[in-house]
């Protein structure tokens, strides 16, 4: 502290905020104020030099924050503009609107993450009635000032003033046609000035004003356009999709114009610095010669390839490939440029990491490490781990044009097409006659799982990202939308209905559960492809990463998919999904329909017992009888599929999860009332009386919360010969694995635990089945006990349960619905939307991990876990095990491996090692 000040403390004096800078005072690091056009542009006349960079200045983004806060300029702005624009007019030589020699420039958007096509741009600003002669005379081109004007008179009064594009198109037809030609190139100059004219007066005709003539009043009403565009529909679509947020805000980049349209030596094109679609190693990109360049991308005219360049203009084109080689080792990555070439001289426009498919980041990730570009760590950086899953699945040809019929959930990605069906036995007799077809329900249920399998993929009104439907799906890799509200399913008449279009069962459909979109044109699917570069870049994952990656298995076929795709272990086996279809459903439900009555009769056992009647033992012994009866069957089937998962893993890890259902999956009321109905118009007998009865259980059993009722470790205290069947059919598969080679490495997982007493108990009373059970076999294996962690309360006592437990699970599905209080079947199709709209969320819970709220409850848990027993081992088998966002988040929280569906294995690779690298 300074000592002896004893001055007041002076006025703050007010500071103006820089809203403007030079091209020469940016940096590839200003990115948040400059957007990330005018922070590259200000990088690259560093790279390049001021004399292949047009000069210019950037608005940044917080002048357009505040100018959206505050529905006008901010303070000091329009000053500042006027500063940056004198001086860009001294380095230019020229001054806008000059009659004799005018300085035009374009104003253009660009927000921090790139948002093509979205926001808005004016090109040739600055010209006017008084100078149009000035400029034809200093290019001696009189074409190319014509065709200048009457372009910013079209594209401000579209872009600026909101008048129809079609309005200037039909006028531009209708030109070509009276002059007999095919291309706007060969328009007469009158015809250009004609059509200037008729522009202006439809300028005045729908805005009440002239065109205005004085360039500052340009440059100020297009400034605000760009601004203004950051609100625009299509923008805030797009940002709905690509999840930015609304309040980054565009900056606006004003520069000279160069003109690709002062005739043949003349052109504007984009380039990419490698194939944009395969990535491989030599630029791509599209030109035209006279042409400025929204005429490139906005499709008006056939654009050339690249190569072309070469013949035409074969320095230009030497310049171009030497200059993409300096940029994309100055940014190490792949870049997408705009360029423009004025009278023979290439000119930068704008440069930018380019997007890319899958393939393509995969080929310049190995690329660029071949070429000693990037190093491994880096080279991992350059690719969207999301993204990946196209390798994976059939997608929709890129280049395919279709109409979206409806959208749901993206539940599980994917393209898939085919006829409609509404019920999984349909889906299956379709696929023994080799028919592709989409299995449609308004949601799915334990009986429709055999469909899942048929069908190419799953459509589902109701139901989001965590409901059944999409777990299954994604666990089969089957593609699936779900919760599209717009559908109305009517499964009794096999039709449903989208807006005006009915469709009936055997009408086509294609749906792409990457987007969401569902369509009934017959769009091309492309299928995938694992190459050498992909098996290369998941080997690389493999060294760089600390989490270890397991699969989500729930039958042998899963699992040995999943070891082909680099799982190291089961981490989480849900035996609840064994059941899954349709013989072993009805034993289920026999099942539990039998857990239900043996409870019952224990308890009049119990209370035979407690009245000291000389029948009890009889009781006891007659009720677990009958139930073991039903429990036997399911006992030799579970062991079946245990021992071939153990030996499809072959030594890895298996963590196999004890019984978990919401029990209205498996006995849903409406099931069983139907049969009633059914037996009672066939008139009744015995099997009557039976359903009535099962009816009646079924009811009592039915719970106003499901997913909150006998679930998990509650059907083991409850039902305890059903726990006790499964942990003999782990032991005695284990011990069959064994003999025949390496040792399993069986981990018993006990699901939805609050109470370190459920641990306890449940605990005690699965080692003694253990025992038993090896003492039968005459033999021993290794296994070991833990729980899922996922309720607040676990987490919270965490310390506690750790004393009973070998590891953690995080079931982050079942955490992220308990800690939020959303349903994990509903929130996407019923509330999801208006809370991003109101950002109150900005993604699905479901999908990325709430890092503050259900986080911190991990986070918590893992470290008192720890606390209390250092060698607990940390897992998270929830669907956030596999998405690359939440996969960072648990990297940072210390946990041994994450596990996820099949499909998702290279993924998790990839995102763990990307993970490791940014925490290194
Ligand atoms: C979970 O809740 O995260 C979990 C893995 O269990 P399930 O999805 O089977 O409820
Ligand atoms: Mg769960």
């Amino acid at each position: 502290m300074e000592a002896g000040r004893t001055t007041a403390p002076s006025r703050p004096r007010a500071v103006a905020t820089k809203y403007v800078y030079d091209f020469v005072e940016g940096s590839r690091e200003m990115r948040e104020l400059l957007g990330g056009k005018g922070a590259n542009v200000a990088e690259m006349s560093r790279v390049l030099g001021p004399e292949r960079v047009p000069a210019g200045f950037t608005i940044t983004t917080e002048a357009c924050v505040a100018y959206l806060a505050a529905g006008e300029e901010p303070e000091g702005l329009a000053e500042q503009v006027a500063e940056a624009l004198d001086r860009l007019e001294r380095s230019a030589g020229k001054r806008l609107g000059d009659p004799g020699d005018p300085l035009l420039v374009s104003v253009r958007s660009g927000a921090r993450e790139s948002m093509p096509g979205m926001l808005d741009t004016v090109l040739n600003l600055g010209l006017h009635d008084g100078c149009v002669d000035g400029l034809a005379a200093m290019s001696a081109n009189q074409w190319f000032a014509w065709d200048s004007y009457r372009r910013l008179v079209q594209m401000f009064g579209n872009v600026v003033r909101g008048i129809p594009g079609d309005l200037y198109e039909r006028e531009l037809t209708a030109a070509r046609s009276a002059a007999g030609v095919e291309l706007d190139t060969d328009l007469p100059v009158q015809a250009l000035r004609d059509l200037v004219d008729r522009f202006k007066a439809a300028f005045s005709q729908r805005t009440g004003e002239e065109f205005p003539q004085d360039p500052g009043e340009q440059l100020r009403q297009a400034i605000r356009a760009v601004f203004d565009s950051w609100s625009g529909d299509r923008a805030v679509q797009y940002r709905r999709i690509n999840r930015i947020p609304d309040d980054w805000g565009t900056a606006v980049n004003v520069q000279r114009m160069v003109f690709g349209n002062r005739g043949q030596t003349s052109g504007s094109g984009v380039a990419f610095t490698r194939d944009e679609v395969t990535g491989a190693p030599r630029p791509s990109g599209d030109f035209l010669v006279n042409a400025q360049g929204e005429d490139v991308v906005s499709g008006v005219r056939n654009t050339r390839e690249i190569d072309e360049l070469r013949d035409l203009m074969p320095e230009v084109y030497a310049e171009l490939m030497e200059i993409l080689g300096i940029l994309e080792r100055h940014y190490r990555d792949m870049q997408d440029v705009e360029f423009t070439i004025e009278d023979g001289r290439l000119y930068m426009l704008q440069t930018r990491s380019a997007k890319r498919p899958a393939q393509a980041a995969v080929r310049f990730a190995v690329d660029a490490v071949r070429e000693g570009l990037l190093g491994r760590d880096e080279a991992l950086l350059t690719i969207d781990a999301a993204s990946l899953d196209a390798l994976l699945h059939p997608t929709f040809d890129p280049a395919a044009e279709y109409r979206v019929l409806a959208r749901g959930v993206a539940a599980s990605p994917g393209a898939a097409k085919g006829t409609i069906v509404f019920s999984a036995p349909d889906a299956v007799a379709a696929a023994e006659e080799g028919r592709d077809v989409v299995l449609v329900r308004p949601f799915t249920e334990a009986d429709d799982v055999a469909g899942f399998a048929a069908a190419r993929g799953i459509l589902t009104s109701e139901g989001g990202k965590a409901s059944h439907a999409a777990l299954v799906a994604r666990g089969m890799g089957r593609p699936c939308v779900c919760g599209a509200s717009e559908l109305a399913i009517d499964l009794s008449a096999r039709s449903m209905t989208a807006g005006d279009t009915v469709l009936r069962e055997g009408d086509p459909i294609a749906i792409n559960g990457t987007t969401g979109d569902i369509t009934v044109d017959d769009v091309a699917l492309v299928e995938p492809e694992m190459g050498d570069e992909f098996a290369t870049v998941l080997a690389w994952a493999d060294e760089l990463r600390r989490l270890g990656v397991r699969t989500n298995a729930d039958t042998p076929d899963d699992a040995r998919r999943a070891r082909q795709f680099g799982a190291e272990g089961i981490g989480l086996c849900r035996t609840e999904h064994m059941f899954f279809n349709p013989e072993r459903d009805a034993l289920v439900k026999r099942m539990f329909l039998s857990a239900e009555g043996w409870r019952r009769l224990r308890a009049d056992a119990q209370q035979a017992a407690d009245d000291e009647r000389p029948d009890a033992q009889r009781r006891f012994d007659q009720a677990d009888a009958a139930f073991w009866r039903e429990l036997s069957e399911l006992q030799a089937l579970q062991r079946a599929d245990f021992e071939s998962i153990l030996e499809a893993m072959d030594g890895r890890p298996v963590t196999i999860r004890l019984l978990d259902p919401p029990l209205h999956e498996f006995l849903p009321v409406e099931h069983f009332r139907a049969e009633v109905e059914r037996l009672e118009q066939e008139g009744g007998d015995d099997r009557l009386e039976t359903a009535r009865r099962e009816l009646a259980l079924v009811e009592s059993l039915s719970e106003a919360n499901p997913m909150l009722g006998t679930r998990g470790a509650r059907l083991g205290i409850l039902y305890p010969p059903i726990y006790e069947m499964q942990v003999r059919a782990i032991l005695e598969a284990a011990i069959a694995t064994a003999r025949g080679g390496d040792p399993p490495r069986v981990e018993i997982m006990l699901p939805l635990i609050a109470y370190e007493t459920e641990l306890r108990l449940l605990r005690e009373f699965m080692v003694r089945v253990a025992e038993e059970t090896m003492e039968a076999a005459g033999e021993r294996v290794e296994y070991s006990v833990g729980t899922m962690i996922e309720l607040p309360r676990a987490c919270l006592v965490a310390a506690r349960i750790a004393h009973y437990a070998d590891f953690f699970s995080f079931g982050t599905n079942d955490l992220t619905q308990t800690a939020l209080g959303f349903s994990r079947d509903d929130i996407e199709a019923r509330i999801l939307a208006r809370y991003i709209d109101r950002k109150i969320l900005d993604r699905s819970p479901f999908e990325t991990i709430d890092e503050p709220g259900v986080g911190a409850l991990v986070r918590l848990a893992a470290r008192s876990g720890r606390e209390a027993r250092p060698d607990l081992k940390l897992g998270i088998c929830g669907e956030h095990g596999g998405d690359p966002d939440s996969i960072e988040f648990f990297e940072r929280v210390g946990l041994d491996y994450v596990s996820c569906s099949p499909y998702r294995v290279p993924v998790a690779r990839v995102a763990a090692a990307q993970a490791a690298v940014r925490a290194a």
